[in-house]
């Protein structure tokens, strides 16, 4: 497996949930929500986020390497991403990007919980 780690907003290094993001994120065991649009039309995604949520996308479980690179993987998906001003993060978008990952790992569910979908494997059978 390629262990490289994605490149980590400093605030989330520590953050236990971020990095269980990463690794059950790894292991395809995260329930990642679908996008939410803001009032442009463009998809909300927080600092950090490494994952494309799109259904049926490989990158689900396999990590773009920054967050900067998952915005220009969503655009091939012809999805446009809110522009993050750059500089010096807020505390409360700090907070806020924190309890995203710990909703998402709750959401998730015991990290060792079966996968439901074997759709992967019948799919192969095409004519
Ligand atoms: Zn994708």
């Amino acid at each position: 497996m390629n262990s490289t780690r994605p490149i980590t907003p400093a605030f989330l290094r520590e953050c236990a949930d971020y990095n269980a993001y990463i690794s059950r994120g790894l292991l395809g065991t995260l329930r990642l929500p679908g996008y939410v649009m803001d009032a442009a039309g463009h998809a909300i995604i927080n600092r950090g986020e490494v994952f494309c949520r799109v259904l049926s996308c490989e990158r689900r479980s396999v990590s773009l390497s920054s967050t900067t690179n998952l915005r220009a993987h969503l655009l091939g998906h012809g999805i446009n991403c809110e522009v993050t001003p750059s500089g010096r993060v807020s505390q409360a978008i700090k907070t806020a990007t924190m309890q995203w990952y710990t909703a998402l790992i709750v959401a998730s569910g015991p990290e060792k919980e079966e996968e439901e979908e074997k759709d992967e494997q019948e799919s192969e059978q095409e004519e």
